[in-house]
């Protein structure tokens, strides 16, 4: 249990700074849909809350906005998304130093999964740590 890890060893959830889910919408029939959980999710979880991207951008294929939280969060936000996703698609993936196999390989999807294109991603950054929150929760999850 100490010194580094060898080859072959399985990889330490250490890996992972913080989580993102990408909340996938369709402009033309589900964006209330999408505001509904995005003012849900600020009510009740201490994340970040990113812009709305009402065209496609990076590697997503749909409409999307972005949640950033932390590893204490997850336990109760991803099983509160599992329940109350709708008709939306979310992304759930870690943000470790290979950003293509957290989107690719590593994630978890709520709902039908989407074309994520991988290509755009680089195999090599900076591990992202989560951001400060941007809500203000008064609601229990
Ligand atoms: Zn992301």
């Amino acid at each position: 249990m100490t010194g580094e890890p060898e080859a072959g060893d399985p990889r330490s959830i250490g890996e992972i700074a913080s989580y993102h889910a990408h909340i996938y919408y369709d402009p033309a029939t589900t964006r209330p849909e999408a505001e509904q959980l995005r003012t849900w999710i600020g009510e009740r979880f201490s994340v970040t809350l990113g812009r709305w991207h009402d065209v496609k951008v990076g590697p997503h294929d749909q409409a999307m906005y972005q949640v950033a939280f932390s590893s204490g969060i997850f336990a109760e936000l991803v099983p509160w998304l599992m329940l109350n996703h709708g008709r939306l698609s979310v992304l759930v993936h870690p943000n470790t130093a290979n950003p293509r196999r957290d989107h690719l390989a590593d994630p978890i999807w709520i709902g039908p999964a989407l074309d994520i294109h991988g290509d755009r991603l680089p195999e090599d950054s900076e591990a992202e740590p989560a951001p400060a929150p941007n809500t203000n929760p008064t609601l229990a999850p």
